[in-house]
């Protein structure tokens, strides 16, 4: 069965998997997303994209800026959300070392 090569979901576990053009290579929609963010933060502007919707990486890359902000208040006092914390450590982590 073919998997996102990235994070190793399975087809059914997301929303879109895109192959790639050697047989069994493929990534899904988050990896995607996440890699999109990441060179966003960057700098990196994409070209045209015509999907029909406009798509504001520069914006993106703002979005998460306030995610951290947000994380860093939270994580002053709240145990509660330290699962959620620690999720986006590692998933930054992990698309942190597959970008450029
Ligand atoms: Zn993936």
């Amino acid at each position: 069965m073919i998997s996102c090569l990235f994070c190793g979901k399975a087809k059914a576990e997301v929303t879109h998997l895109i192959m790639g053009l050697t047989e069994g290579v493929a990534i899904c929609d988050e990896c995607v997303g996440q890699a999109l963010i990441l060179l966003a933060s960057k700098g990196w502007v994409p070209p045209t994209i015509r999907i029909g919707v406009s798509v504001d990486l520069a914006e993106i890359g703002r979005l998460k800026e306030a995610v951290d902000k947000l994380l860093s208040v939270v994580n002053r006092d709240a145990h509660a959300i330290e699962g959620v914390t620690e999720a986006y450590e590692i998933a930054w982590a992990f698309v942190s070392s597959k970008g450029p």
